[in-house]
């Protein structure tokens, strides 16, 4: 009988040791799965707040510049560089007066990188309408210049039709040529360049060709952010210089095209073929 006793101790000591031991090895694998679910929802999070903030941003540089892929640029930058999950597109439409930015980001499910899920997010806004660029009355208002003569007329600086011109508004210092961005745009005549800026709050993107004689001709909102030709280049008259874009204090794709007799600017429909 003590013995029997003596064995049940024995064989109970060892159950219970071997109970504690399937505790342990239950709960560890248990606390592993906890923190790799709050790993995962850090990493959702954050891939969230960065689609947020990229479409945020996408849509205020949209509203304020009317220029949808510089848009889509600096939002990507707002995007950051996580290696963690992808901004899988970002993508900025600008219709009429309203802006509209949506961007997709790839969130990948830990330990099953073949699978990850998709998070969307979009924002819409209307384009400000911009201010009248009556900074540039500065330069004398319209038409104050004589018109040069025997000069003959300059070639038409893009193939469309003219649109609100330099009695338009007030202020208008050019004519503008609504087209579409991408739309070549070509020196009026032979010339030196004298300006290109690029990023100009009221011109965006413009150049100057000087003609000599005291006349200018003036190309703004100008599509790519490099137009063709850099400061000092001389041009023939028909070179390809740039294409319609839509920056700077612009409410729409165009060409604001400027002629300037003596630094002020004139109407430049005479001196076209239109
Ligand atoms: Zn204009």
């Amino acid at each position: 009988m003590k013995t029997m006793i003596k064995r049940w101790l024995q064989w109970s000591t060892l159950h219970r040791k071997g109970a504690a031991s399937v505790e342990f090895v239950t709960i560890l694998p248990l606390a592993l799965l906890l923190a790799l679910a709050v790993w995962q929802l850090a990493l959702v999070g954050a891939a969230i707040m960065d689609t947020h903030s990229a479409v945020r941003d996408a849509v205020k540089i949209a509203s304020m510049t009317g220029d949808s892929k510089f848009a889509e640029k600096e939002g990507k930058k707002s995007f950051g560089d996580s290696s963690a999950y992808d901004l899988k597109s970002l993508k900025v439409k600008i219709k009429g007066e309203d802006v509209r930015a949506s961007a997709e980001t790839k969130i990948p499910v830990l330990f099953m990188k073949s699978t990850p899920f998709s998070y969307t997010s979009s924002s819409e806004a209307p384009v400000l309408a911009p201010p009248p660029d009556d900074q540039f009355s500065a330069f004398g208002g319209l038409g104050g210049g004589p018109l040069p003569t025997g000069g003959g007329s300059l070639a038409n600086p893009v193939a469309v039709a003219p649109g609100c011109g330099i009695t338009c508004y007030s202020g208008h210092t050019g004519q503008d040529f609504p087209g579409a961005v991408g739309t070549p745009i070509v020196a009026a005549e032979a010339g030196t360049v004298t300006v290109r800026h690029l990023g100009n709050r009221s011109y965006g993107t413009y150049i100057i060709i000087d003609h000599g004689g005291g006349m200018q001709t003036l190309y703004a909102h100008m599509f790519p952010h490099q137009p063709l030709v850099k400061t000092g280049d001389r041009v023939k008259r028909g070179q390809p210089i740039g294409a319609i874009g839509n920056n700077g204090n612009s409410s729409g794709p165009h060409l604001h095209f400027e002629v300037k007799i003596g630094g002020r600017p004139v109407d430049p429909i005479p001196f076209l073929a239109y």
